[in-house]
């Protein structure tokens, strides 16, 4: 029996890893699961995956969750000290699938038990990716990728030597305004940014799929990960979502890694890994396809890969700026208080004033530091959206 933890279970990768697990719970022992505002969801799995405990990150919903799940056995706790909390009961296997920087410290602190990490919280990477490594090092803590270019990546490289990679090409939907004309993306709604052509995901990651921002993370993700060169990662459109990363070796050959567009794979992927699992995923039909088809992004349409590259190679807590002001643009975005390119625009200015103000490149990677730029990257943008006017 695996004994197994899902941070953010109530949220879409979350949801993909428990109807995993309650397809075969005779093989998972669950310690924790930990929610949001949708303690429902949280309550209806705690009992049906016989959680020992339930955590939402809200304080002030402790009463109703404790309602839920009264007479059940299953501990309730809640608020972000808590989440952080149950981080230290340790787990076998624990997935990171909270949305954004909140998902740091639970899966630091998991990690520092020893853990084998699903790491779908990219922020984490973009973050303190040294200090992800370098923690799951110290403690013989394992993180296995899953987001599903990453884990594409990691399946093509098994048995491979790293020297031998030439290059990583993650691939990329082009999200909700592939085919618009660029001059109307100014204009673009929230409604029109949350809705993907290929993936059915949460809504912050599904808008920061048409800004291409979720691509930028990626790209610092990747080279956090697998610790290669920045010039050595591309990316490349891809509108169909089944070729999800290609590795370049120095021979000339190419391995893609082809499936359908289902969270399920990445995660029974690191959930059953080193082995393969039995996955209830779609098995492609090729024929049917008939044709994959290839583009380079336009720079225009997404600028936010080129701020992206930019803070790549800055390193440092350039990634803790970048995802702060990041996360900031796209809730002003969601409230309707700036414009779609108005994100990427308050990101480059944050990133400029930072780095030649704030110090980015130099400094330490600490917990500590990494919260203090988070937390300024958080102002800088609100300054930057007055200043746009
Ligand atoms: P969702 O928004 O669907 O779910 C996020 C989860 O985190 C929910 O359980 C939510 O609770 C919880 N949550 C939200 N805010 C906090 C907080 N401050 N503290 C603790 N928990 C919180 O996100 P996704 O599932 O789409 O994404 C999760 C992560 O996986 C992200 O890092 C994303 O980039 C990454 N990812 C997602 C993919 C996808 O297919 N969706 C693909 C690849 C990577 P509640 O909903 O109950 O409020
Ligand atoms: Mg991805």
């Amino acid at each position: 029996m695996k004994s197994v933890t899902i941070f953010g279970a109530t949220g879409s990768v979350g949801q993909s890893a428990v109807d995993l697990i309650v397809r075969h719970p005779e093989d998972y022992d669950v310690v924790a699961l930990t929610g949001g505002r949708n303690i429902t969801q949280l309550a209806k799995d705690a009992v049906r995956l016989k959680a020992k405990v339930a955590v939402t990150c809200h304080d002030d919903l402790l009463n109703d969750l404790k309602s839920l799940l009264d007479g059940t056995g299953v501990e309730v706790a809640a608020g972000t000290t808590a989440i952080a909390e149950v981080a230290h009961r340790r787990a076998d296997w624990t997935l990171s699938a909270i949305i954004g920087a909140a998902g740091l410290v639970p899966g630091l602190t998991a990690l520092s038990h020893g853990t084998t990490l699903a790491l779908a919280n990219k922020e984490s990477l973009v973050t303190a990716g040294p200090l992800l490594m370098q923690t799951a090092k110290d403690h013989g803590a394992t993180i296995l990728p899953v987001d599903s270019e990453h884990s594409a990546v990691f399946q093509a490289l098994v048995g491979e030597e790293m020297d031998a990679v030439e290059r990583i090409i993650i691939t990329a939907s082009g999200g909700a305004f592939r085919d618009w004309p660029v001059e109307k993306l100014a204009g673009a709604t929230l409604a029109e940014a949350s809705s993907h052509p290929n993936w059915d995901m949460g809504q912050r990651i599904t808008i920061d799929s048409a800004s291409m921002f979720n691509k930028g993370m990626e790209l610092i993700e990747t080279k956090e990960f697998f610790d290669v060169d920045p010039k050595m990662i591309e990316v490349l459109v891809h509108r169909e979502s089944l070729v999800h990363a290609l590795v370049g070796f120095t021979d000339g050959a190419l391995m893609a890694h082809v499936g359908p567009p289902d969270m399920r794979h990445a995660i029974g992927y690191a959930l059953h890994w080193p082995k393969r699992g039995n996955l209830p995923v779609e098995r492609l039909d090729l024929a049917k396809i008939g044709r994959l088809s290839f583009e380079a992004p336009d720079p225009a349409r997404y600028p936010a890969l080129q701020i992206a590259a930019d803070v790549m190679e800055m390193g440092g807590l350039a990634g803790a700026a970048f995802n702060a002001a990041k996360e900031r643009a796209l809730d002003l975005f969601i409230a309707d208080k700036i414009g779609f390119l108005d994100m990427a625009r308050i990101v480059s200015r944050v990133i400029d004033t930072m780095s030649a103000r704030d110090g980015l490149q130099n400094a330490q990677i600490t917990l500590e530091n990494v919260m203090e730029i988070d937390a300024l990257a958080r102002v800088r943008a609100q300054e930057a959206m007055s200043e746009l006017g």
